[in-house]
């Protein structure tokens, strides 16, 4: 399955007024069920808060998870210039450097 094709909302629990990303097929199953439970890509299982409740924070595991999504590429390894081209074309900008954050 191509990843990029899955859709996702982020909504709000109840519980803790975190935001988590929930999978449109997710919500289709929560639909299903009947009982109101969504599970977030985290796997975090939630009632939703009702539309008029701001969020607190966003989960950050689904904020990752869905980085890692769209941009797989970019988390699986560092960038790197590789090709004349794109070494003639970033001569004389200093190195990356790698921060820890
Ligand atoms: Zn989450």
């Amino acid at each position: 399955m191509n990843t990029n094709s899955i859709r996702s909302s982020w909504i709000t629990a109840q519980e803790d007024g975190t935001e988590h990303a929930v999978t449109d097929v997710a919500q289709e199953a929560a639909r299903d069920a009947g009982d109101g439970r969504y599970e977030a890509e985290c796997g975090t299982v939630l009632l939703a808060a009702a539309m008029e409740a701001a969020p607190l924070h966003r989960c950050a595991r689904c904020r990752t998870i869905r980085r890692a999504r769209f941009r797989p590429r970019e988390l699986a390894a560092p960038q790197r210039r590789s090709g004349w081209l794109s070494r003639l074309c970033h001569r004389g900008r200093p190195a990356e450097r790698t921060t820890g954050a």
